[in-house]
């Protein structure tokens, strides 16, 4: 089941690709861990178990992890705190889990410092260009249908609180669309509980992001492959080494649509009410946290070349920009985005 609209499309190949390129790793090897997480797939790789877990202890413990996050942000159970949110018209502060307040309160930092181009309030415009979970066509709206859309939209309509967690609409009819953070959100929440538990190497991936800890048996650093921006093929564009950090991609050239030869993306830019249109294919942010790391990754897609690696230089971001030329790509890195190996 798609729990998250968009999300399934994405598919999780970073990690099998930095398996590859890891090459071999210690004599016992990992344990490894996969399943299904908000809409999307997992895998978790795992040196040097602590004695007093075992792999299928640990198994449990990320699918409890999982299930947490789930219930909170899955648009697709109507029991979630989200569905609730967004069914409910009240104005009222709205009790949430921490968990909950926390990505919203992100996703308000990233809307800022992005100039309002990441917006988890975009749910309407969504719904509306087929990415949401309403099942609509996938055809272009009229321009009446997009300005009713964003009547909703912007996210000084909806205020937080962490301590109680609780979070506000200022408008009744506001709803979230949490898809472009809650992968990263949940990559932080089984890091988070993985080091609560006393382990010390691992790599967590759901859906693509990615978040590292430690290196494999011998120091070697975790290597993450950047996928090409193609939708036709899955090839590495470029090689990089992740320790003790998070990485998460956004592009848009595999959730889209097509009218009359021209491309849709389900990336949608809160100023137009329209998917981007410009030649940024994909985006790669390096941050502590891959909550940040994601939104940041949407929010720069969505400004664009240009505005996007001058708010990456402006807050010393680590990116890796990729944009689509006349005959390939153009890559261009901003921070301390490590060096990598251009495969191309
Ligand atoms: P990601 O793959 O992390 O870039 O997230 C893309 C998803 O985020 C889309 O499928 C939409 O559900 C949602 N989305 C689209 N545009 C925006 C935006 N401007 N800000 C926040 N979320 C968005
Ligand atoms: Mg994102």
């Amino acid at each position: 089941m798609k729990l998250f609209p968009g999300l399934s499309v994405k598919v999780a190949v970073l990690l099998v690709l930095s398996v590859f390129l890891g090459g071999c790793g210690s004599e016992q090897g990992p344990v490894r861990l996969q399943g299904r997480a908000i809409g999307t797939t997992y895998s978790i790789l795992v040196y040097g178990l602590p004695e007093n877990l075992t792999s299928e202890s640990l198994d449990r413990g990320v699918k409890q992890v999982v299930a947490g996050v789930n219930s909170a942000m899955s648009l697709f159970k109507p029991d979630s705190e989200l569905s609730r949110f967004n069914a409910c018209n009240e104005t009222d502060w709205f009790p949430v889990s921490r968990e909950l307040a926390e990505v919203v309160s992100t996703a308000k930092e990233v809307n800022r410092m992005t100039g309002g181009a990441f917006d988890i309030t975009v749910a309407p415009l969504v719904n509306l260009w087929g990415f949401g979970p309403d099942k609509r066509p996938e055809i272009v709206p009229s321009e009446a249908e997009i300005k009713q859309a964003s009547a909703d939209v912007g996210s000084n309509l909806v205020e937080v609180r962490l301590d109680p967690p609780a979070i506000k609409k200022l408008k009744p009819g506001l709803t979230l669309d949490l898809a472009a953070i809650a992968k990263g959100y949940c990559v932080d929440a089984v890091s988070n509980w993985l080091e609560s538990r006393g382990v010390s190497g691992f790599m967590v991936e759901i859906g693509g992001e990615i978040r590292t800890r430690g290196t494999k048996p011998g120091n070697v650093p975790w290597r993450i492959a950047v996928e090409k921006p193609v939708s036709m093929e899955r090839s590495v564009q470029a090689v990089i080494s992740l320790t003790d950090k998070a990485m998460a991609t956004s592009g848009d050239y595999r959730n889209y649509f097509e009218v009359g030869g021209k491309r849709y993306s389900h990336i949608i830019d809160p100023t137009t009410g329209r998917p981007i249109t410009h030649k940024l294919v994909s985006v790669s942010v390096i941050d502590a946290t891959c909550s940040r790391a994601d939104a940041l990754a949407t929010g720069l897609t969505v400004l664009g070349p240009e505005k996007g690696a001058a708010v990456a230089r402006k807050y010393n971001l680590s990116v890796f920009f990729i944009a689509k030329t006349a005959d390939g790509f153009a890559e261009t890195a901003t921070g301390n985005f490590p060096k990598h190996e251009t495969l191309n």
